[in-house]
């Protein structure tokens, strides 16, 4: 799939909510599985937990795919003019990119802008370290 279209696809998952502690689905995710299905997210943050987006879109990968393996994976913010930012995921959805099945480090390519994508490897250099 072309990054544009995943891109599209977390787009589409931005819809804020202002809560009195935080907000949920500023942020909005999506990846496509090595079988090429699509999950998406949007983060929820609350004034006890933070989701992000991209392991909400993991958990529906889990939960409701019984998939495992990430081919691709994006993650968006979009400000108060529309403009939209590719962001990078957080070192804890960078783990559970990995932990949830350890080929990921070697397959899942991260998109972090409109021109720029890397194997998760390149984000989670010590993986393995013990
Ligand atoms: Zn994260």
């Amino acid at each position: 799939m072309h990054h544009r279209d995943l891109i599209a696809h977390a787009c589409a998952q931005v819809h804020p909510k202002q809560l009195k502690d935080g907000v949920i689905g500023d942020v909005g995710a999506a990846l496509v599985t090595t079988t090429g299905h699509i999950y998406t997210g949007r983060c929820i943050l609350t004034g006890s937990n933070t989701i992000c987006a991209e392991r909400v879109a993991i958990a529906r990968m889990v939960s409701e795919g019984n998939e495992y393996t990430i081919a691709q994976i994006v993650a968006v913010w979009r400000d108060e003019h529309g403009r939209v930012y590719v962001i990078p995921p957080c070192g804890h959805c960078r783990q559970a990119m990995h932990d949830i099945d350890p080929q990921n480090i070697r397959i899942t390519q991260v998109i972090l802008s409109h021109d720029r994508v890397v194997p998760l490897a390149t984000l989670l250099p010590y993986h393995d370290w013990w």
